[in-house]
């Protein structure tokens, strides 16, 4: 399968046409969905009639001489809790599985007037609450290499569906790590923007300080390329930055030469997977080689991030998870007679959300009452004030680096069903990818090389590394990230 830039670039000049791209990767959603169980599970739902018209008016465009635009005719899919107001969006949830939204996000709205065509919906772990894919109602994603193991999560449909071909780019959200984890797994590109940088306007919301959407895809170019197109100002998002967004495939191929990067020591780091360890090492080695300097640099409160992060996201989505009331959004328990509002509160919520979603309002609730909250949402504040100052601190314009090189996950894909008993275990594996959600700070994972295989059934298994840089500053994580993917495939 092209990449996205294949693509745009041959619709534009007429050498693709838009209904062949659009056709192949329906029929490669087709199949996804007609193996049921025994596929990925990857695409939920498919928008095949609104696709290929839209294919068709975009060949037509080209054929009367006008740029549809610079995603010109490639085919996307979206995360299923980013609305669109054609179809259903579900959210992975029973709650909102008959739910269609009246309206489009605006991350959806721009990706069209770019010129893509949105030929469906993917799975993802409930209310994106989740790192291995497991906890959608709808059943799990299965890994593209390896179908016992995890594509990651919360994005698991959007990574399994782009590692396997089914389109070149996704959508994703990354509230803790969600774009950026399952990339890594599925050997991808996954880019979480900075915070207010994509507008949030249809994304359901799960923890609102936290929440971004991100891009999965197979190279960087693609991941700059349709960030492009969705970044911007919104007007209808009160978070959303006033930034204008630019053309983030600019500066890829420009020189290294005299960017710094910082690579953090990790009291975690003999925990992790030794293929991490060697990818990190083997990035530093490429980047040096391409003029960059590597710094030693000291972020002693990173691994305080999972504590923090699971404390102020069950927070917000307690909160936000509220409006789910079976009065006015999806599911609604019947009532017996005499039954009254309590009831019918309690049942459908109860009907409704999965385990994992109740953990986090129960978990939520609790560090909100009162008694609890200085103890430990104030505490959770002042550890990510902490974690953000740590990092802007290195990170600025007069400080010791330009971005941050760490590990994206402790190791790479992980068994199905092998951290499901344990929440905690699966929580942990967000170490790396929460602080940059805490601290609002854009963040990349590149694929950077893979496990040798003998401790993983035979299968060679991605390693991405993770690069965190200064906020509005995603053109230069890009340009070093694209050079980390070279040198990777060399
Ligand atoms: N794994 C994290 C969680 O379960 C992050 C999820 C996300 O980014 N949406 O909260």
């Amino acid at each position: 399968m092209s990449g996205a830039f294949e693509i745009a670039s041959g619709v534009r000049t007429g050498a693709v046409r838009a209904q062949d791209a659009a056709a192949d990767a329906l029929r490669r959603a087709r199949e996804d969905i007609d193996a049921g169980e025994d596929g990925l599970h990857a695409v939920l739902q498919m928008f095949e009639d609104r696709a290929m018209a839209s294919a068709e008016a975009i060949d037509a465009r080209v054929a009367r001489g006008e740029d549809p635009g610079p995603l010109a005719g490639v085919p996307v899919l979206v995360k299923d809790n980013i609305c669109t107001g054609f179809g259903r969006t579900t959210c992975g949830s029973r709650f909102l599985e008959r739910y269609e939204s009246p309206f489009s996000a605006t991350c959806v709205e721009r990706l069209e007037s770019a010129g893509a065509v949105v030929i469906g919906k993917t799975n993802l772990d409930e209310f994106g609450m989740g790192s291995s894919g497991e906890h959608s109602a709808f059943g799990p994603t299965r890994h593209p290499l390896d179908r016992e193991r995890v594509p990651g999560g919360s994005s698991s449909g959007s990574a399994a569906a782009v590692g396997a071909g089914i389109a070149p780019v996704a959508l994703g959200s990354d509230t803790g790590g969600s774009v950026r984890q399952p990339a890594s797994f599925c050997g991808l590109v996954g880019l979480k923007p900075t915070y207010g940088r994509v507008s949030r306007w249809g994304l359901v919301a799960f923890a609102s300080s936290l929440d971004q959407v991100g891009v999965l895809s197979a190279s960087v170019r693609d991941a700059a390329l349709t960030l492009s197109s969705i970044a911007g100002h919104d007007p209808r998002d009160s978070t959303s930055s006033a930034h204008p967004s630019e053309d983030f495939t600019r500066e890829l191929a420009q020189t290294l030469d005299g960017i710094r990067v910082g690579v953090p020591k990790l009291a975690s780091a003999s925990q992790n997977h030794p293929s991490v360890h060697d990818a990190i090492e083997r990035t530093k080695t490429a980047l040096q080689a391409r003029g960059v300097q590597i710094v030693p640099i000291e972020l002693p409160s990173l691994e305080q991030a999972v504590p923090a992060y699971y404390v102020i996201a069950p927070a917000e989505a307690s909160s936000n998870l509220a409006r789910f009331d079976g009065v006015r959004y999806g599911r609604r328990a019947a009532l017996q007679p005499g039954e009254g509002l309590d009831v019918l509160y309690k049942r459908s919520r109860t009907e409704g959300f999965g385990e994992e979603v109740r953990r986090r309002i129960m978990l939520g609730t609790h560090v909100l009452s009162s008694g609890y909250y200085d103890a430990y949402y104030e505490t959770a504040m002042r550890v990510r004030r902490v974690i953000a100052r740590e990092f802007t601190g290195v990170c600025a314009e007069n400080g010791v680096c330009d971005a941050v090189l760490m590990p994206t996950t402790p190791g790479p894909a992980f068994r199905l069903g092998e951290k499901t008993t344990d929440p905690l275990a699966l929580w942990l594996e967000d170490v790396y990818t929460t602080p940059a959600n805490l601290a609002g700070l854009p963040a990349i994972s590149v694929p950077a090389g893979f496990t040798e295989g003998t401790d993983t059934g035979g299968v060679r298994l991605p390693i991405g590394v993770q690069l965190i840089g200064r906020a509005f500053d995603e053109a230069r994580l890009c340009r070093i990230a694209h050079a980390i993917e070279v040198s990777a495939q060399s």
